[in-house]
């Protein structure tokens, strides 16, 4: 069964896959060692920071408070949450209908990676279903994500050239590679940072802290030890802190190498990404301070002045929740904001509070209709700003989890999904913008809670006799 130029096909294609195998192995190992800086900054600052610190400070937070003033406070934080994110979606809305970065045809555009399908059901049922785990324990580790797994490791095992049992050990191996790479992907989904539950253990914290807050004199032992363990876990933070920078600059260096492989950027992407910087600085440098300012009468560069190392931190990581505990030191220990509020409304603030995400998903959907000479109508619009809020409330406070959430907004006016990769390309750039403008609304939002809340404050110190939580 030999050709005429002497190669049997079956060997000569086995050959080929065999090489193509390396090829693949090869790349795979380049992209594990450009990604071991940012997995290790990564995998320390979220996993090992993040679950004990929210866990104790919610506590702490929550147990310093009655119920009555953490519901009042609970309402003004989600009202300040929601309007925020309303006038950010509304800013891209806008700023995308007049700059139009997306004229042309996409055939111009360079084309990236994959995207997972998830839709808007999947999306809250997941958030839902993360906010009340079975098992604590296992919400430190695990997050339901089976609507996303049964999509995203799906194998296809070839089923062309099977005559041979080479070439079904070939096929099966490839298979098996398929589902090595699809698992070695980080898969966003609502409510979890890098693989723990964060909402699950955010929402029992918040319980926990009422109860023991609840119970006065009995519960000062519980409350003695979270506040000694908070701040063993503040010095913890403050040693990681000195990493972190370090770690930063080595994230943007190998970035940039990526970026030059990378070719040419189309001029629509080039206009896409100015478009959005003008959105997120119209919500960080004019509406956020000028909103804190009407509010609190107060000056707002100073407050944002003491803010500058959890801004920095947020373009360095691109994650609002790794972002968190200095987020947290900055707004207690430099601006003075009660430990109160910063540990009731910042935990939620970073999961669910996203102006700049919400910004950038109805900005990035509008821009894939041009691109696709799409004309939307008014009620098309008003859905992109209404799924594009409920995105921003679903996406998880990591990298780019954003992009994975944008499918809600693209299937909810029929816009092709695969059209993320058209974007994909200047992602991990604008993803660092809008995590910084993420955390200023958080923070903004921290300070005007305390504002509104003062009385409420005075009233629980009077009542318990000093402050439970020193300042
Ligand atoms: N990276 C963003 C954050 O952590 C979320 C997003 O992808 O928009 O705040």
């Amino acid at each position: 069964m030999t050709k005429g130029n002497g190669e049997d096909p079956k060997t000569g294609s086995r050959m080929e896959r065999i090489q193509q195998g390396v090829r693949k192995r090869t790349l795979l190992a380049k992209k594990k060692v450009q990604s071991i800086t940012k997995d290790d900054v990564k995998s320390y600052l979220l996993r090992n920071a993040f679950v004990l610190f929210t866990v104790v400070a919610v506590i702490l937070g929550i147990a310093a408070l009655d119920s009555k003033a953490s519901g009042k406070m609970g309402v003004r934080a989600v009202v300040y949450y929601m309007s925020t994110t309303i006038i950010a979606v509304l800013i891209g809305i806008i700023i995308v209908v007049i700059i139009h970065p997306g004229k042309g045809t996409k055939e111009n555009m360079h084309r990236e990676g994959k995207i997972v399908q998830v839709t808007a059901a999947d999306a809250f049922l997941d958030l839902i279903r993360n906010m009340f785990p079975p098992n604590l324990v296992e919400a430190c580790f695990k997050q339901f994500k089976t609507n996303y797994e049964k999509k995203i490791f799906k194998v296809d095992i070839p089923s062309n050239d099977t005559s041979t049992v080479a070439s079904i050990i070939s096929n099966v191996s490839e298979a098996m590679e398929t589902l090595t790479r699809m698992k070695e992907e980080i898969v966003p989904v609502p409510g979890s940072v890098n693989g723990v539950n964060a909402l699950g253990l955010v929402v029992f914290s918040i319980s926990f802290g009422l109860v023991i807050g609840s119970m006065k004199e009995q519960g000062r032992a519980l409350k003695d030890f979270f506040d000694s363990l908070n701040e063993a876990i503040m010095r913890l933070v403050a040693l990681i802190m000195w990493y972190a920078p370090l770690g930063i600059l080595f994230l943007i260096a190998g970035k940039i190498v990526e970026m030059e492989d990378m070719g040419v950027i189309g001029g629509q992407l080039a206009m896409y990404t100015v478009t959005v910087i003008i959105g997120l600085l119209i919500h960080a440098v004019i509406v956020l301070p000028l909103l804190y300012f009407l509010i609190t009468r107060k000056n707002p560069w100073v407050f944002i002045g003491g803010l500058i190392q959890a801004l920095v931190t947020a373009l360095g990581t691109s994650s609002s929740s790794a972002t968190l505990p200095v987020t947290f030191k900055c707004l207690e220990e430099i601006n003075g904001v009660d430990k109160r509020v910063t540990r009731f409304v910042l935990p939620v603030g970073a999961t669910i509070n996203m102006d700049g995400t919400a910004l950038y998903e109805a900005l990035a959907a509008i821009f894939i209709a041009q691109v696709n000479n799409f004309e939307l109508n008014f009620g098309q619009i008003i859905t992109i700003s209404i799924t594009a809020t409920a995105a921003s409330i679903g996406a998880a406070g990591i990298p780019q989890a954003g992009l994975v959430t944008m499918v809600i907004v693209l299937t909810s006016v029929g816009l092709p999904t695969d059209d993320i990769t058209l974007i994909i390309a200047v992602d991990w750039f604008l993803d660092r913008l809008r995590t910084t403008t993420n955390v200023l609304g958080d923070s903004i939002g921290a300070g005007i809670v305390e504002h509104l809340s003062r009385h409420e404050l005075k009233n629980r110190d009077a009542e318990m006799g000093n402050s439970v939580i020193e300042e």
